[in-house]
C-alpha cells in the first residue's frame, strides 16, 4: 500500500491504529500495579483517544528491579560493543520501518504537524539511535603516560541503571537522545515519558525487543511527574537521571538526588533564546523568515525557540514587516493535515498558560502586532494564532520567562555592545543566534554569547555530531555527539604495578 498523503488518509490511518497503552516492564506489556489509567487526549480535537496505564511507585519499583537484574546479568552491559551496535542499528531500522505509524502516534498525542513528525521527529530519532549504535565499537579507552614499571588503564564503564525523564514537545526524539548513548554505553534504562505524550515511548519498548535488546534493559513507565517521576528521582538503585524538561522540575531532581543516593543528575532545561539581527546582514529576507519559523515551529513548544528577537534599530520596521509575512502564513491547522505548518498546543492547560502570557505582555505595555488569541474553537482543539509583540524591553516578563508557545518578543538595540548586554541578560543559556555578513563581528559576538549553542546566519543548525545543552539555568551535561556518553559512563583508573622501572 502506498503512503497516505491526504488529511483523510492520515485521519483514517490514525483511527485504525491500535494505540499502545500499557507499561513496558521486563520485556512485556503490563497494567499498572494499582490498575489505574489516565486519559490520553488528542490536542487537535480535544477528544480522549486512549486510556493509558498510570504507573507510580510500585511500577517504578518493578521497572528498576528489572533494569538492575538485566544490568547485573550482563547480557547487554557486558556484550561485545560490536554486538550491541548491531542491535541498536536494527532498532534504528525498525523506527524507520514503522516511521509512518510512529509519526501519526506523535501527532495525535501532542499536536505537532504530521509533516514535521514525518520529516523531522522520526528520522532524527532513528538517526540518534543509529549514530550512537555505530559509535559503540569505535571508541577507545586510554593508557596513561606512566613509566615502564606500571600500566595505567583509564576505561569507561556503564554507570548502571539510568532513569530517563522526558517532556512532551519532542516525545520520541528527546527519549532517543537519552537512550542512544545510555544503551550504547551498556546501561539499563527506565524511561518515563511525559503524561501528555506516552504513545511513542510505549511503542518503542516493543520495537526494542524486536531488535534484540535483552529483557529488562529498556523499561517504559508512563505516569505522572509527582508520582512516577518522583519515585524514579528518589530511587536508591537508580544511578543516574537524564532529564529534559522545565527548570522547576530539574531543580526537584537535584533535591531528589540529595535526599537519596546522590545519583548523577543531568539536566536539559528551558531557554529564552536571543536571535540578534544586525543591519549589515546581507540576506534580511532569510533572516526574517527564520526568525518567524524559529519561534512558530512546533507551535513555539521548543526549548530552543527563538523567543527573543533583537533587531538593530535602523532596520526594525522594515524587518518586522517581513517577519509578519511569514508569521501570518503559519496559521494553525489540524495536525493530521499534511498542509499544516503549525498544529495545536499540547493540552488545554498549557494553551491557557500561553494565553495568560499574552495578556501579561499587553498589560506590560508591549505592542501586539499580530495574533494574540485562541483560534479554530469549533475543532475542540487547542490552537493559538502566531503572536508577535513589538516594543518589548528586557525587564518585561514576556522577555524573561519561558512562554513555550507561539509568542515572539521583539526588542531593539543600537550597537554590538548593547545587543550582547541584552542577549546575555537572562537566567537561561541554551541557544543564541546572530545574523551579520561581517565575519569578524560574527566571530566576536558568537564567542561572547553565554549559550550552549550559537547559530551564525541560521537558526537551529547542527546534527548528531554537535553537542546540545545549556549554560546557566538551562542545564548541565550535553545530549548528542560523543560528549553525551560522558553522562552515562564512569571513568575507572586501573593501575597495574610491575614493581620495577
Ligand atoms: P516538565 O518539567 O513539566 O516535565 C518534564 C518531565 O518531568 C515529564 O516527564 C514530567 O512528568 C516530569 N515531572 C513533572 N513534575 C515532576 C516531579 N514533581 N517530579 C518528577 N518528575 C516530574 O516539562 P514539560 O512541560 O513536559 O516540558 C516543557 C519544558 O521542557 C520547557 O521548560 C522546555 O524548555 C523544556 N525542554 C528542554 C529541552 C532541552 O533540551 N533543553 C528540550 C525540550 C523541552
Amino acid at each position: 500500500m502506498s503512503s497516505p498523503r491526504t488529511f483523510e488518509d492520515y485521519s483514517q490511518r490514525a483511527q485504525a491504529l491500535s494505540l499502545p497503552s500499557k507499561l513496558f516492564i521486563d520485556g512485556r506489556y503490563r497494567d499498572a500495579v494499582s490498575g489505574k489509567t489516565f486519559p490520553c487526549v488528542n490536542p487537535g480535537t480535544g477528544k480522549v483517544i486512549a486510556e493509558i496505564a498510570e504507573g507510580d511507585d510500585a511500577d517504578v519499583e518493578l521497572a528498576v528491579a528489572a533494569a538492575r537484574r538485566a544490568f547485573n546479568a550482563g547480557h547487554w552491559s557486558r556484550m561485545a560493543p560490536k554486538e550491541r551496535k548491531k542491535i541498536l542499528i536494527r532498532l534504528a531500522d525498525l523506527i524507520e520501518k514503522h516511521g509512518e505509524e510512529l509519526a501519526i502516534l506523535e501527532t495525535i498525542d501532542m499536536g505537532k504537524p504530521i509533516g514535521d513528525s514525518l520529516s523531522v521527529d522520526i528520522p532524527s530519532s532513528a538517526n540518534a539511535i543509529r549514530w550512537n549504535g555505530e559509535a559503540c565499537d569505535k571508541i577507545y579507552d586510554e593508557i596513561a603516560p606512566t613509566g615502564p614499571g606500571a600500566l595505567g588503564a583509564v576505561t569507561r564503564e556503564a554507570i548502571g541503571v539510568v532513569g530517563a525523564v522526558v517532556p512532551w514537545n519532542f516525545p520520541l526524539l528527546m527519549a532517543m537522545w537519552k537512550l542512544g548513548p545510555a544503551l550504547a554505553g551498556g546501561n539499563s534504562v527506565v524511561l518515563k515519558p511525559a503524561e501528555q505524550s506516552p504513545l511513542t515511548a510505549l511503542r518503542i519498548g516493543e520495537l526494542a525487543m524486536e531488535a534484540g535488546l535483552p529483557e529488562g534493559v529498556l523499561n517504559v513507565v508512563s505516569g505522572f511527574g509527582p508520582t512516577a517521576g518522583r519515585a524514579l528521582g528518589l530511587h536508591d538503585d537508580v544511578d543516574c537521571i537524564a532529564f529534559t524538561g522545565s527548570g522547576e522540575v530539574g531543580k526537584l531532581f537535584l533535591q531528589y538526588a540529595g535526599q537519596s543516593n546522590m545519583k548523577r543528575v543531568w539536566l536539559e532545561c528551558g531557554g529564552k533564546s536571543p536571535n540578534i539581527v544586525f543591519a549589515d546582514c546581507d540576506d534580511l529576507d532569510n533572516a526574517a523568515r527564520q526568525a518567524a519559523i524559529g519561534i512558530f515551529y512546533n507551535q513555539g513548544e521548543v526549548c530552543t525557540a527563538a523567543s527573543r528577537l533583537l533587531v538593530q534599530d535602523t532596520i526594525k520596521d522594515a524587518f518586522m514587516e517581513k517577519v509578519l509575512a511569514t508569521a501570518q502564513a503559519m496559521h494553525p491547522g489540524d495536525p493530521l493535515d499534511p498542509a499544516t505548518r503549525m498544529g495545536a498546543m499540547v493540552e488545554e492547560g498549557h494553551m491557557k498558560r500561553v494565553l495568560d502570557y499574552i495578556e501579561i505582555g499587553k498589560d506590560e505595555g508591549a505592542r501586539l502586532l499580530c495574533g494574540g488569541e485562541r483560534v479554530l474553537h469549533n475543532s475542540g482543539g487547542f490552537y493559538i494564532a502566531p503572536t508577535v509583540f513589538d516594543n518589548v524591553v528586557n525587564t518585561m516578563r514576556i522577555a524573561r520567562e519561558e512562554i513555550f508557545g507561539p509568542v515572539l518578543s521583539t526588542l531593539t538595540f543600537r550597537d554590538e555592545e548593547e545587543a550582547l548586554a541584552i542577549a546575555n541578560d537572562t537566567t537561561f543559556g541554551l541557544a543564541a543566534g546572530l545574523w551579520t555578513s561581517n565575519l569578524k563581528r560574527a566571530h566576536a559576538v558568537a564567542r561572547r554569547l553565554r549559550a550552549g549553542s550559537v547559530w551564525v546566519n541560521c537558526w537551529d543548525g547542527g546534527d548528531m555530531t554537535m553537542p546540545f545543552g545549556g549554560y546557566k539555568q538551562s542545564g548541565n551535561g550535553r545530549d548528542k555527539s560523543l560528549h553525551a556518553l560522558d553522562k552515562y559512563t564512569e571513568i575507572k583508573a586501573t593501575w597495574f604495578d610491575f614493581g620495577e622501572g
